[in-house]
């Protein structure tokens, strides 16, 4: 199977899954949508109501923020693939419980695997932690992460940053350093003059259902 057929099949299952018991409470499943052939892929927690409603991920506000934060980097949404850890909105947005989690992760590791992206920007603590356990968002947001064969690049969530002015302002920051990281990322992970801070390798596979 190639790519498209791969996906499109991983996109069939999310929308008919009953792995866990979060598809009793949704209205749609969100398996994620974009260029599949995209350099860069968002990943973000779990739908919201927007998404439930409608199937698509980042619709309401946060999406909105997304789309102008692209549009600063010359990017549209078009350009990219953006999905989320899990599928089905969890009731009242609470947090994915851990089986739930363990669930659903496969559809996403199925899918990076298929797109093998340059670049993995985590929006948030949760989708930072899927990868990265021991992240902290606050210290690593910003600062490309080497793990498991992806090359993470953690930021804060759009919707957080519409309750924040602070984050909202790292966000930013963070969004326009991603066509230099992504540069630096082509340019095989070469070191550049001057930066200290930019890689941090890390080995471990934890979270990740590869
Ligand atoms: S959240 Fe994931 S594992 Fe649970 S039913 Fe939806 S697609 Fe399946």
């Amino acid at each position: 199977m190639d790519k498209k057929a791969i996906l499109e099949q991983i996109e069939k299952n999310v929308k008919m899954c009953q792995k866990c018991r979060l598809y009793k409470t949704a209205k749609h499943g969100v398996p994620g949508e974009g260029n599949i052939e995209s350099e860069i892929v968002f990943i973000g927690e779990a739908p919201g109501q927007m998404e439930d409603e409608t199937g698509r991920p980042f619709v309401g506000r946060a999406g909105k923020l997304l789309e102008a934060l692209l549009k600063e980097i010359g990017y549209t949404r078009e350009d990219v693939w953006i999905g989320n850890i899990i599928k089905h909105r969890p009731p009242e947005n609470r947090d994915p419980l851990p089986d739930e989690i363990a669930a659903c992760e496969p559809y996403l590791a199925m899918q990076l695997k298929a797109m093998e992206p340059l670049m993995v920007i985590t929006l948030g603590r949760f989708a930072m932690n899927y990868f990265y356990s021991d992240g902290r968002i606050t210290r690593d947001r910003g600062r490309l992460i080497k793990i498991a064969g992806f090359n993470v690049y953690p930021v804060y969530h759009p919707a957080a940053a519409l309750r924040n002015p602070q984050m909202a302002l790292g966000l930013k920051e963070d969004f326009l350093k991603i066509p230099t990281v992504l540069k630096y990322i082509k340019e095989d992970l070469q070191k550049p003059d001057g930066s200290t801070d930019l890689l941090q390798e890390n080995k471990d596979q934890i979270g990740l259902g590869l």
